[in-house]
């Protein structure tokens, strides 16, 4: 894939890239935005988030199905009809980003989403599982949680049904392997696990990716070098980073939901009154655009730090919106991150703005 940029402006990238210390990803998760990113000069993926993937409408009855039954082998049957998808998904974007580094998230939706809400809905579900529709709507009411965004998502839903990320890593391993044998170049898969709090959340899941690595290695006879590690998007990981840190090989800090939690605020729906704030001048700016450097800035920099006195050379990025604000990524540079995850078309300010923050050394505006 060719550079898009040209003339005078590609060489000004060429200037920002000669300076910048941060190396800069993108958030992609469909072929296009992985092309796209590329396009526009991205080093690799920060952020594969894969929950779109599953709405699509040739997967949503299984994706339902993998939430809805109450037993292991209804689960099973779901997630076996889901596997090549994905691996096809991954396979794409490995393609793509041609040996370049890609960070894949595993499953980390608001569980309601994928909950069947239509009776038509429900009753294709029950049929799926050979269930009555009664007893469907019962459990359809069961998982629904009044704060979704704070209930049952990311590393708690692997935890509780391990079998969803354990079909995610399997299909990321076949789909990197049948690259390798492609190519002869094998991608370095860097699997991120989502939302931690504890310490015991990331040992399991670390646990799980690396058992599920050793049976496809051993099926296919083929090794593949990987990383795994976790977002950093909740306080109390931000606070035990330095034993979260013996887990993980490297950290990306989840602004947008780092942000949600500091302030107590939704992100869903910050828009009602923050406007308000920085009209009256209570807030300086949008702290969901530029971090706020006084509360999430100083989390991100306590977990830095304790992250690295566990692991020196724990690798640390940013993929929260935050990541293609240049505010925000002067901040990044001054803390001493690795690389900064942006929107594809946020790349070429990301490189500007790591360049930047590379010669002045400055760490960005204080929120309060
Ligand atoms: C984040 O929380 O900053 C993040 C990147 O994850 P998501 O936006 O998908 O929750
Ligand atoms: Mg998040």
């Amino acid at each position: 894939i060719e550079p898009q940029l040209s003339g005078d402006f590609a060489t000004l990238m060429e200037w920002a890239d000669g300076v910048r210390k941060m190396k800069v990803r993108a958030n992609a998760e469909t072929p296009l935005d992985a092309e796209t990113a590329r396009k526009f000069g991205a080093e690799g993926i920060g952020l594969c988030r894969t929950e779109h993937m599953f709405f699509d409408p040739e997967r949503i009855g299984a994706v339902r199905q993998m939430i809805m039954a109450d037993t292991e082998d209804g689960r099973r049957d779901a997630l076996s009809r889901l596997l090549p998808f994905q691996r096809e998904d991954f396979l794409e974007l490995f393609r793509i980003m041609a040996g370049l580094p890609v960070t894949i998230r595993l499953l980390d939706p608001p569980l309601h989403e994928f909950l069947p809400h239509k009776d038509s809905e429900i009753a294709e579900v029950a049929q799926s599982l050979g269930a009555d529709v009664a007893a469907m709507q019962r459990r359809a009411a069961d998982l629904s949680e009044a704060n979704p965004m704070l209930g049952h998502r990311g590393c708690r839903l692997g935890l509780t049904y391990p079998e969803i990320y354990e079909m995610q890593v399997r299909a990321i391993f076949e789909a990197a392997i049948a690259i390798a044998k492609e190519t002869g170049k094998a991608p370095v898969p860097e699997i991120m696990i989502p939302l931690v709090a504890l310490r015991r959340e990331l040992e399991i899941l670390r646990a799980l990716v690396d058992r599920v690595a050793q049976e496809v290695f051993a099926e296919t006879s083929h090794h593949i070098v990987y990383q795994v590690g976790t977002m950093i998007e909740l306080p109390r990981a931000a606070l035990i980073a330095d034993s979260i840190a013996e887990s993980a090989d490297f950290f990306s800090f989840g602004t947008n939901d780092l942000t949600q939690t500091v302030f107590g605020l939704s992100r869903d729906d910050a828009g009602k009154f923050l406007p308000f704030y920085v009209e009256k001048g209570i807030l300086p700016k949008d702290p969901f655009v530029s971090i706020d450097i006084d509360g999430v800035g100083a989390l991100v920099q306590i977990a830095a730090e304790r992250g690295r006195k566990t692991k020196p050379d724990l690798k640390l990025g940013i993929c929260g919106e935050h990541g293609g604000d240049p505010a925000s990524i002067h901040f990044c540079g001054a803390t001493g991150l690795d690389y900064v995850s942006c929107s594809p078309y946020r790349v070429p300010v990301a490189r500007l703005a790591a360049a930047q923050a590379a010669l002045t050394g400055t760490g960005g505006d204080r929120t309060a």
